[in-house]
């Protein structure tokens, strides 16, 4: 039986620690807005079933996580732009009974280094080639940053752009590097961890060391840097204007950044 209320969700698998229905339902409160945000586990090879399913198309709106950000595509009417050059989806609108299909973790990084200030016209080094890192990587670019990036397969990573792609063991040679970004799930529980941080220590000292990853709150990455006194970020800034860029989307509306994340942070900093 479908749930009348149930407007908008998350969808991946695994799905039960997703923070994303709390952030959502948390700005919905504040907006005075009826409607509730659930999630979904859709195993990867149900995706084309899910799609057609009265659950999926009671939703105005849905959000995509792993593994179905590459997936989504074939469902979709229409992408825009930065969904269309990252080649992944986290954000889906109906509209007229039509899926388009958004990427908000670009602008969503790029609002995380912006409210603390961090000149984005600088030399920026990211490491892994995924989907959040084709996103960081694009957006940086479109805001005149200097991008190289470093991944285990070069031959299968392309950019329209000027993003620079280099081997994995190239992130030695580096010693220009600003801002120096992790976009690969190292860090990550039960995802392995780097062998070494020794290219660490080539960087200058005011080298900002950010990792996307957000839970544990702390990587063993930002933990070696903070050792060394590097400025660190972890990835929850960018989780939270994510969202509220995918809200904008799903309303239509233009949101209160501020405010908006002001709320979300002191909802969910005691759950991470
Ligand atoms: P993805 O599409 O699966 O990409 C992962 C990338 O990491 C791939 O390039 C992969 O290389 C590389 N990689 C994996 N294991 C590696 C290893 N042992 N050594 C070197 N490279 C390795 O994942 P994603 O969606 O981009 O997510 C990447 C990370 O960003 C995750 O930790 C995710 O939680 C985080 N993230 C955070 C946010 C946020 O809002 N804070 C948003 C999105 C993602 P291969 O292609 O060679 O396997």
């Amino acid at each position: 039986m479908i749930n009348d209320q149930i407007k908008l969700a998350v969808i991946g698998d695994p799905i039960a620690h997703s923070l994303s229905p709390i952030i959502h339902n948390t700005m919905l409160k504040e907006l005075g807005i009826n409607i509730v945000y659930d999630k979904f586990q859709v195993n990867i090879d149900r995706l084309d079933h899910w799609i057609s399913t009265d659950e999926a198309k009671n939703l105005q709106g849905f959000n995509v996580t792993m593994p179905l950000k590459n997936s989504i595509i074939k469902y979709l009417s229409e992408l825009s732009s930065q969904a269309m050059d990252n080649k992944a989806v986290n954000t889906v609108v109906r509209k007229n009974d039509k899926l388009y299909g958004h990427n908000t973790d670009g602008i969503g990084f790029i609002r995380s280094l912006e409210c603390e200030n961090i000149d984005l016209k600088t030399s920026v080094a990211i490491l892994g080639a995924g989907g959040a890192a084709h996103a960081v990587a694009n957006s940086l670019e479109n805001y005149g940053a200097n991008v190289n990036l470093y991944c285990r397969d070069t031959a299968k990573t392309e950019f329209k752009n000027n993003v620079q792609v280099h081997d994995w063991q190239d992130i030695y040679l580096n010693k220009h590097v600003n801002i120096l970004i992790n976009a690969t799930p190292l860090g990550m529980d039960n995802k392995g961890q780097f062998s070494n941080f020794n290219f660490l220590e080539q960087l200058n000292p005011n080298t900002i060391i950010c990792d996307l990853i957000y839970k544990p709150f702390e990587t063993k990455l930002l933990k070696e840097a903070k050792s060394k006194n590097y400025k660190c970020f972890n990835g929850l800034n960018m989780l939270i204007h994510q969202a509220i860029v995918a809200l904008e989307l799903f309303l239509d509306t233009k949101l209160e950044i501020d405010k908006m994340y002001d709320l979300v942070k002191k909802e969910i900093k005691d759950l991470i």
